[in-house]
């Protein structure tokens, strides 16, 4: 038997890997995350930040997720959802699509990061983000 597996998630890691080679980052998955997707944790004592995943997200919307936390990772909790993390997370999510799919990016894909983008700073407009917290000690 043969069995040919193309993991998503473990494509999404080396791509932002090759993007970002410096870059040490935790991903964890757990039950029960509060606000329902994701967050990036900023831990006080400097120790690496960390992703935690839903184990409630469709794997299909997985890189995504990753992708949008990642770039919090890199740009810092204080960028919030402005445009230093806006360039991050379109960055990241086009090389995420040149990897998986093959291809560049098209107009539905750049409508959907677009999309994203735009609830992401509503999130922040309303106060409403869960998805960048500093650890509390
Ligand atoms: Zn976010």
């Amino acid at each position: 038997m043969t069995i040919t597996y193309h993991d998503p998630i473990k494509a999404t890691l080396e791509t932002i890997s090759m993007r970002h080679p410096d870059l040490s980052v935790e991903v964890h998955f757990a039950n029960d995350v509060e606000g329902g997707a994701a967050y990036a944790m900023f831990p006080d004592d400097g120790a690496a930040p960390s992703i935690v995943l839903s184990s409630d997200i469709p794997v299909f919307a997985v890189p995504g997720v990753i992708a949008h936390e990642v770039a919090h990772v890199v740009v810092g909790i204080d960028a919030m959802h402005g445009p230093v993390w806006e360039a991050e997370y379109r960055a990241i999510m086009l090389d995420l699509h040149r990897a998986i799919v093959g291809e560049e990016a098209g107009p539905d894909v750049i409508a959907e990061i677009d999309e994203e983008v735009a609830m992401s700073r509503a999130s922040d407009e309303d106060g409403t983000a869960t998805d960048y917290v500093k650890a509390a000690e």
